[in-house]
């Protein structure tokens, strides 16, 4: 149960004509779409295409320029706080504190919201993600991967209704990833939902239940995911004119 009331009936994530630009650049050009509890979107693109940028105001990282965002019922103009304590997220940065241990950085976050039962929930995650052996150890000692795992921990310290995941796999070796799927698998539920950027079609179309593909700041295609991994490869071709 989230220690954190949503407003289940609408969607996680709500997205109208949302605009970003940088300067003359524009990074998202109009993107139009809606997240579902219970879905795990894949978004796909390539370099450049707007998935960070997205990502980043859907974390409250970064302002829109104009358009309308909401994340678990809550509109980011006027309750981005609200937003923050709903909102579970992997970025590029792993945000972890290098000298502090696992176990140490857990702690640190789980006590910034208010977890109860903290060190139970440290000890259920760090099982979770396979980090046992290391719990004590200063993050900077860890490899890339663990820090990826820890970041993922981390993510969910707070049983977040929304996870916004920018290319989670990243650094995941095979075994890693099978855990990061079961426990994709075994977090979410109605009243739980996944956005996730991915640069492998393959693994994203694994963890997913939906998919959405960017290309030059707006969403080419969005679908469910019933179709197999050489159309899906045609598809983003048809979209992004790059092939994956
Ligand atoms: P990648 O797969 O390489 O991470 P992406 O799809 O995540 O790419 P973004 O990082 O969202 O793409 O970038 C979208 C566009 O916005 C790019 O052209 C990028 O150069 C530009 N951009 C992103 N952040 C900034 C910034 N802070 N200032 C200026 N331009 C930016």
């Amino acid at each position: 149960m989230n220690g954190v009331d949503i407003q289940a009936d609408g969607y996680a994530i709500e997205v109208k004509r949302l605009i970003k630009s940088y300067g003359e650049h524009h990074a998202l050009r109009g993107i139009d779409l809606n997240v579902k509890w219970g879905d795990i979107l894949a978004i796909f693109g390539p370099n450049g295409a707007g998935k960070t940028t997205l990502l980043k105001v859907l974390a409250t990282l970064v302002k829109p320029s104009a358009g309308d965002v909401s994340v678990a019922g809550f509109n980011l103009k006027q309750d981005a706080i609200m937003i923050r304590r709903r909102i579970g997220v992997v970025t590029h940065q792993t945000l972890l504190y290098d000298d502090l241990s696992a176990y140490e950085n857990l702690r640190f976050y789980g006590k910034m919201y208010d977890v109860s039962n903290l060190r139970d929930r440290i000890s259920q995650l760090v099982a979770q993600v396979g980090l046992e052996s290391r719990i004590h150890d200063p993050v900077r000692t860890l490899s890339r991967g663990m820090q990826q795992r820890l970041a993922i921990a981390r993510a969910l310290i707070h049983d977040p209704p929304v996870l916004l995941l920018d290319e989670p796999g990243t650094g995941l070796d095979q075994h890693a990833s099978a855990m990061f799927a079961n426990i994709l698998n075994s977090t979410v539920n109605k009243q739980r939902a996944v956005l996730m950027t991915s640069h492998s079609l393959e693994q994203g179309a694994a963890l997913s239940s939906r998919i959405a593909i960017m290309a030059d700041g707006k969403i080419a295609y969005e679908g469910s995911k019933q179709m197999d991994i050489s159309n899906l490869r045609d598809v983003y071709y048809q979209c992004t004119g790059v092939k994956d």
